[in-house]
């Protein structure tokens, strides 16, 4: 495979590929055929005698352990809970897009936010914090004697559906499985097919997950070239789904930077020092309360200084990335020193075809793109988390393999899927199916998590043992749930799914 200067021609990523034969006891398109019925809406849519945990309260709420026909808020009106909304486990409300009615008003969907008091709605900053904007049920533990009637609150104490103690007992390991009534329409009959069945469904999705992706990259290419799509998707990926636009903004700046990279010795430099100058994310003062971090970072802003006046118009406002719930090692300064390394290796892109045109055994190729992704060392930032971060007490990897699963089943594969769909290569279509559909299982996320609770349930766990099956998971979450509401108000999944031979 190599390069082509002229742009790809389209292909129907709609029919299944006329070689897909993985599928045998389901019709081969079934799940993409059903999709395409649909006309697709745009997205519209401690101590127990005393204060229980905040953690318990909300796992009582995610379980509605209270007395459902006796709700009512702190200033009288009834309040029925059409759904408890899906527990956050991220920055933000504890809970997003519940359905609640108060007296006979229409129901209304929006956040609750579990505190224990209702003083936590205003100690807490939440009425000046615009992330709480769509709560429309604050529930605590006790009211207290001095109301805060800004929101509709709800009080739980006299509320409860057994003691605290037992509920202690009952949900103190609580991770977030439905009880029946809550789990999605389509959870029952799923629950009728056979193991088999079910994987055969997730894998169909799965094909249609990949030939989307692979349908945004090559009407990428189309504007751009395989290589800049190549290289979009992979910032995109890097930036994960907090910051994967301003990513791409990154990237798209990548033919302007390399015209300045290559007239550039230390290139690895070059790249880190633009890449960091472009996004914005360059501290505002070269000085570093950290002594081994203040040579480097004096370098990278010296150097930029220099510089920036060729690419002004390209950098990215700081307020365009956030920062909130991320682990420092997916801070996007370390993922965008990664990147550095990559682009500066030259051959990257053929290294990269080598690993995909090379036959592995199943069990090694994963391996063997950590490896090609791997950087050996860098001299900053495999001992910092950030800029300002303390030296590590050893070195630690710029990726992991978890993010190596992210990064083949959503660019790399879809990629060459797409490159051999263009070129008409059918032998090449299959070689990149069948390591996506062998690809081992990627770390589970919160919309994987909700997505098994609410479809799945009790599902033996092995279903979801490949990266393939967790995609057509997402890709029914996409295709269907999007869609829909809590309540699966309208969703046709549950219809395809009893419509589904036996
Ligand atoms: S919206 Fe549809 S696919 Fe999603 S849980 Fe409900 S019934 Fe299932």
């Amino acid at each position: 495979m190599s390069e082509s200067t002229t742009p790809p021609p389209r292909t129907d990523f709609t029919k299944p590929p006329p070689n897909f034969s993985r599928v045998s006891k389901l019709p081969p398109d079934f799940y993409a055929r059903w999709r395409s019925r649909i006309s697709f809406a745009p997205a519209f849519h401690d101590a127990l005698d005393a204060v229980p945990a905040e953690i318990l309260l909300q796992a009582i709420w995610h379980q509605q352990r209270v007395l459902r026909e006796a709700l009512a808020t702190t200033n009288g009106r009834r309040v029925r809970v059409l759904h408890p909304g899906f527990w956050n486990r991220e920055a933000g409300p504890d809970f997003r897009e519940a359905v609640v009615q108060f007296d006979s008003e229409p129901p209304r969907t929006g956040d609750v936010e579990i505190d224990l008091s209702p003083s936590g709605w205003r100690g807490h900053a939440h009425d000046r914090n615009p992330a709480y904007a769509n709560v429309v049920l604050h529930v605590v533990w006790a009211a207290s004697e001095h109301l805060d009637n800004s929101q509709p609150t709800l009080a739980l104490k006299e509320r409860l559906d057994a003691p605290l103690a037992e509920l202690q007992m009952d949900l103190g390991n609580e991770r977030g499985e439905l009880p029946d009534e809550l789990s999605g329409q389509c959870s029952a009959p799923l629950r009728d097919l056979s193991v088999d069945i079910l994987g055969e469904l997730l894998d169909q999705a799965a094909q249609v997950r990949l030939q989307v992706k692979a349908g945004q990259l090559q009407a990428r290419a189309r504007q751009c070239g395989w290589e800049q799509a190549f290289w979009e998707g992979a910032f995109r990926a890097l930036g994960y789904k907090h910051n994967a636009w301003p990513m791409q903004q990154v990237a798209e700046s990548l033919p302007t930077l390399r015209g300045f990279t290559v007239s550039v010795a230390d290139a690895i430099f070059a790249w880190q020092m633009c890449l960091f100058g472009v996004s914005g994310l360059l501290p505002s003062e070269p000085e570093s309360r950290v002594a081994d971090s203040e040579n480097y970072l004096r370098r990278v802003w010296d150097g930029w200084w220099r510089e920036r006046v060729n690419f002004d118009e390209m950098i990215l406002p700081r307020r365009l990335w956030r920062f909130n719930g991320l682990r420092p090692a997916n801070h996007p300064q370390r993922r965008l020193a990664l990147a550095a390394h990559w682009l500066a290796r030259g051959d990257f892109l053929s290294r990269l075809e080598n690993w995909f045109t090379t036959p592995l055994p199943t069990e090694t190729a994963p391996t063997a793109l950590l490896e090609l992704l791997q950087v050996e060392v860098d001299d900053f930032w495999s001992w910092h988390w950030t800029w300002r971060s303390a030296r590590l007490a050893k070195p630690q990897p710029l990726i992991g393999a978890q993010r190596v699963t992210d990064f083949a089943v959503n660019v790399v594969l879809p990629w060459f899927w797409a490159r051999a769909a263009a070129g008409n290569n059918p032998a090449l279509r299959q070689a990149a199916e069948q390591r996506y559909f062998a690809w081992p299982a990627g770390e589970s996320n919160s919309v994987l998590r909700l997505a098994r609770e609410r479809l799945l349930g009790s599902a033996p766990p092995k279903l979801l043992r490949r990266a393939a099956a967790q995609q057509g998971l997402l890709q029914i979450v996409r295709d269907f749930c999007a869609h829909s509401d809590a309540v699966c108000t309208e969703c046709r999944f549950p219809d395809l799914v009893r419509s589904i031979p036996r």
